[in-house]
């Protein structure tokens, strides 16, 4: 894994990160050495006390109250075994763990990818309502005037572009566009792309859709729309990353056989001979494709199909039947019945490669949209949900934190009752925005209910999630937000947190965060409440 210093990190900084991973090292292979449990254990539980100890003190010094906690408890932990030996060092294993997880993550921050460039062509100045989405969005804004830069420039700038934007205005017609972006279609197809046209007709659409621009969008704009696309498309960086497929197929030989002209692709292959297992593989780790064998011993295809149908994870996965059946009845009935295409087996590799990589991104891109809320473009209950459960896993296998934080605006009813429902969803909007800006990329935001928010920060501990959303929540209750006719009010949000992997699962998890909500409520609302951290020596 990659650590680096923070942003504003010094020298010293990194040394002194580097400190800190060399102690724990030498501290972690102390306690190896203890597991094997030679005759020179004691002398080892000597070494470790001494060790713990000075790290507590640099700690204490040092101001990492957290980590000196965790080493007192350490410390006594070794004292216990030192005094009454158990030789049970379960208790010392399972916190030199969490120390290493403090240093890892509590004192570091993940190298961070950087923003993603958003590409705007025009002639024209491009809107405010289009500027600002793009930057709640993440995105770092180009604008370059269509009339000034000759064809390679133009295939660096969208080759380095995360999402296209092509303005067209009564100075600049499709028609241009169409001669200047028909050789890069190619290029323009690899990510998300938008057109706005000041006019719609079924002439500009149609060449949109064959210049291989996603998205069209009229002026002037429908923020809401706008939001949407620019939500689906931060999500379907994804698209991306490497396919999952799943192959189902009693013949064990097709899975040998596919498994090595997909991994030959950069495709993630999974192969099951038995339908039980699959169905378990798919629930587990849903894939973005099935492809499902028609004839199979104990089951057939279209009813494995069904089952796979009535799993919400596996409702939309598209699933391809695979078989040598040649009647047309029968492939239309498979396809009617749960499937959306029909293969032969004898599918020439590039074309079902083919196949495959476009079905998974529209499946992609269509989840991306399903997923998010209207108003805000954030991630909606559902989808939120599933983001932490997926963090969770990662945590788990990747031993490390995952924290999240469920948001809730103070007194809102009476934001809507005094200034009207529509001052209300720009205050919904207002923090939503923030929120957007001050997360990291690959931090979750979701709109959990009416004004409640929830956030999961991956590889963050439950301290540095406090520490940030209490920043987030002062800036909030500090500044203004304007809803119109010149009226500016003040709201402020309070905020539960907890943590993976102090709570195991998702509704351990929502429930910690909950109570501690229910807290800031009660300890008079505008404030953040985190579980009690371990006793700090
Ligand atoms: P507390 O500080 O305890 O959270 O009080 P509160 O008034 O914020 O909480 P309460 O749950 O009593 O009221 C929430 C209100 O939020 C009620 C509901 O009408 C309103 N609301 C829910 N969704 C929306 C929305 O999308 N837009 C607007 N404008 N209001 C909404
Ligand atoms: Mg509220
Ligand atoms: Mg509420």
């Amino acid at each position: 894994m990659m650590y680096h210093q923070s942003k504003n990190g010094s020298e010293h900084e990194i040394n002194q990160v580097t400190d800190w991973l060399m102690m724990h090292a030498s501290l972690a292979s102390l306690s190896v050495a203890l597991e094997s449990k030679t005759a020179k254990y004691r002398n080892q539980l000597f070494d470790l006390l001494s060790q713990a100890e000075s790290m507590r003190n640099s700690a204490k010094s040092e101001n990492y109250l957290h980590l000196a906690g965790l080493l007192n408890q350490l410390l006594q932990a070794v004292r216990r075994e030192i005094n009454h030996p158990s030789e049970d060092f379960s208790r010392i294993i399972r916190i030199m763990r969490h120390i290493e997880l403090v240093i890892k993550n509590g004192t570091l921050t993940f190298e961070q990818s950087s923003c993603p460039t958003a590409l705007i062509l025009t002639v024209t100045d491009p809107a405010d309502e289009l500027l600002d989405s793009l930057s709640r969005h993440g995105y770092n804004i180009r604008v370059a005037n269509l009339n000034e830069f000759k064809d390679n420039q133009l295939i660096d700038l969208i080759a380095d572009s995360g999402l296209l934007i092509c303005i067209l205005s009564e100075n600049y017609t499709i028609n241009p566009l169409i001669d200047l972006l028909s050789p890069l279609i190619e290029i323009i197809k690899k990510r998300p792309s938008v057109l706005i046209s000041n006019h719609d007709s079924f002439i500009v659409r149609s060449a949109a859709v064959k210049l291989g621009l996603t998205h069209f969008l009229t002026d002037p704009l429908n923020l809401n729309r706008l939001n949407n696309i620019l939500q689906a498309s931060r999500v379907s960086e994804n698209l991306d990353k490497p396919i999952h497929v799943l192959m189902i197929d009693d013949m064990v030989t097709a899975g040998v056989y596919w498994g090595k002209r997909f991994k030959e692709k950069g495709i993630i292959f999974r192969f099951e001979s038995n339908p039980e297992n699959a169905y378990l593989s798919a629930v587990e780790s849903p894939p973005d494709i099935i492809l499902l064998d028609l004839y199979m011993p104990d089951i057939n295809g279209v009813e494995l199909a069904k089952i796979f149908r009535e799993h919400p994870l596996l409702l939309d996965v598209p699933i391809l039947f695979m078989s040598t059946e040649e009647d047309d009845n029968c492939r239309m009935d498979a396809k009617i019945q749960g499937g959306d295409d029909f293969l032969n087996k004898s599918i020439p590799v590039d074309y079902l490669i083919k196949m495959i990589r476009y079905r998974a991104f529209r499946y992609r891109q269509t989840n991306a949209i399903k997923s998010s809320d209207s108003l805000t473009g954030l991630m909606n209950h559902n989808a939120i949900k599933e983001f932490i459960n997926t963090e969770i896993e990662r945590a788990n296998r990747q031993n490390c934190f995952t924290t999240i934080v469920l948001l809730d605006i103070d007194n809102f009813k009476k934001v809507n009752d005094v200034h009207g429902h529509q001052a209300g969803d720009i205050v919904i909007r207002k923090l939503s925005n923030i929120l957007n800006t001050r997360l990291r990329r690959y931090d979750g935001i979701g709109r959990y209910g009416g004004e409640e928010f929830m956030l999961v920060l991956p590889n963050t501990n439950e301290l540095t999630a406090l520490k940030l959303v209490n920043r987030i929540r002062v800036d909030f209750a500090r500044k203004p937000i304007n809803i119109g006719n010149d009226v500016n009010i003040i709201v402020t949000f309070s905020a539960g947190v907890s943590s993976f992997p102090e709570h195991q699962d998702l509704t351990a998890l929502i429930e910690a965060a909950d109570k501690n909500l229910y807290l800031a409520k009660k300890a008079g609302r505008n404030c953040v409440i985190c579980s009690p951290p371990p006793l700090v020596y």
